[in-house]
C-alpha cells in the first residue's frame, strides 16, 4: 500500500539522530527545546532545489549529506555547536527506495554531528530539501563577519577549489576531462559531503576576530568580511591552499578560477588579530587546526589579489577583472 504523509513521517523520519535539550521532538505540533543557561540560539536554513543545486540523478543519500552538511557548516563559521534541525521535504512522490536511502544517509550524519531531527513539513511537488539547523553558543561568543580590524591576518581550512572541479563533472561550466576514477570520486564526495570544520569554529572561537564559510568562493566570501567590517583585504595566490593533484587537471588560469570564485568547498574563512596569530600557529603546528594565512585586512576596500611574477620576488598586484574572473 502506498505510504501516505504520516505513515512516511513515522516510518522514516521520527528518530533521526541525538541531542539533549529535545523537550518533545518529532510528532506534535511544534517541537520544544530547553536551550542551556547562558547559551544563545544559533539558527541557519537552506533549501536545495533538484535541477538547480544538485543534478535531477543526484542520488538520496547524496542529497542527504550535501543538505545537512552545508547547514552544519554555517553553524561551524559561527563557532556554534549543533543541536537540533528540522527538514521541510517536497517530493514528486512518496519512493520507498528514495526515502529509505535519503531517511539513512541523513540518520548517520545526524549521528556523526550530533544533532536531532525534531520536526519538519512534507508536501508533494518538485523536489526540494530544505533543512534549518539550530545551534548554541555561549552568549556573545559567536564568531560574525564584521569583526575583522585592518592589520587581521587572513587565514583559511583545508584546501580550495575541488568543489568547482566537481560541477565540471556535471556539465556546468567549461568542460574538463578528469579521466581518473579515484580523482572523479573524490571530487564527487567534496561536492556532496563537504566537512564542516566543527572542531575548528570551537577552536578559534577566542582567538578570530571574524569568520564565514566559504560558500560563494574565496574573493565573494572574503568580500564580505571585508564589507561587513568596513575594510578591504589582500591576499597572496602562492599561498592558496591547493591540493598539487587537482593542479595537474587543468591550466593554472582554469585552477586559479576554482580557487578564488568556485563556490561550495564549504571551507572556514577567517581573521586573526596580530596578538592571537602566535597561537593559531601553534594549532596548526600541533595538527589540531588544518589552515594557511592567505593575506591580510587593509583599510583599502575590495579584496586585491598579489602575485610573486616569475623569478622577480616583487610582488605584484593581479587584475582580476582582466584574468575573466566577471564577479567583481
Ligand atoms: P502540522 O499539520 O501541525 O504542521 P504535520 O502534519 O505537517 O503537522 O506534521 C506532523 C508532525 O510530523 C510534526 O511534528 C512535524 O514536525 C513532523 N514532520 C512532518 N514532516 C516531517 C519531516 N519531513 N521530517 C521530520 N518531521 C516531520
Ligand atoms: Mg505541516
Amino acid at each position: 500500500m502506498a505510504l501516505n504523509e504520516f505513515s512516511l513521517i513515522e516510518k522514516y523520519f521520527s528518530s533521526l539522530g541525538k541531542a539533549p535539550g529535545v523537550a518533545l521532538g518529532v510528532g506534535d505540533d511544534a517541537a520544544v527545546l530547553d536551550i542551556p543557561e547562558g547559551e544563545q540560539l544559533v539558527v541557519t536554513v537552506d533549501t536545495l532545489v533538484a535541477g538547480v543545486h544538485f543534478p535531477h540523478n543526484a542520488l538520496p543519500s547524496d542529497i542527504a549529506h550535501r543538505c545537512l552538511r552545508i547547514n552544519l557548516s554555517d553553524i561551524a563559521a559561527m563557532g556554534a555547536q549543533p543541536g537540533w534541525f528540522t527538514l521541510a521535504l517536497t517530493l514528486p512522490d512518496p519512493n520507498e527506495g528514495w526515502l529509505r536511502q535519503f531517511s539513512q544517509a541523513l540518520s548517520d550524519d545526524a549521528e556523526l554531528f550530533n544533532c536531532a531531527l525534531v520536526g519538519g513539513d512534507t508536501t508533494a511537488g518538485p523536489l526540494s530539501i530544505t533543512i534549518q539547523l539550530f545551534g548554541t553558543v555561549p552568549k556573545g561568543k559567536a564568531l560574525t563577519r564584521s569583526g575583522a580590524q585592518a592589520g587581521d591576518a587572513v587565514y583559511v581550512t583545508g584546501s580550495l577549489g575541488e568543489a568547482a572541479a566537481a560541477l565540471s563533472l556535471f556539465g556546468i561550466g567549461d568542460q574538463v576531462v578528469i579521466d581518473h576514477e579515484a580523482e572523479r570520486e573524490t571530487l564527487l564526495q567534496r561536492f556532496y559531503r563537504p566537512e564542516p570544520r566543527l572542531p575548528d569554529g570551537l577552536k578559534l572561537r577566542d582567538l578570530a576576530s571574524a569568520a564565514l564559510d566559504i560558500s560563494d568562493g574565496l574573493l565573494a566570501d572574503l568580500g564580505h568580511i571585508a564589507k561587513a567590517s568596513h575594510l578591504g583585504a589582500e591576499i597572496q595566490l602562492e599561498q592558496l591552499p591547493v591540493k598539487s593533484w587537482l593542479k595537474a587537471l587543468a591550466e593554472p588560469e582554469r585552477i586559479t578560477e576554482w580557487v578564488l570564485s568556485g563556490g561550495d568547498d564549504y571551507e572556514l574563512c577567517f581573521t586573526v588579530p596580530q596578538e592571537n596569530c602566535a597561537a593559531v600557529d601553534a594549532l596548526i603546528e600541533q595538527g589540531e587546526l588544518s589552515a594557511v594565512c592567505i593575506g591580510q585586512m587593509t583599510n583599502e576596500p575590495g579584496v586585491r589579489c598579489f602575485s610573486f611574477e616569475g623569478n622577480d620576488m616583487q610582488r605584484s598586484l593581479v587584475n582580476i577583472e582582466q584574468s575573466g574572473y566577471q564577479h567583481f
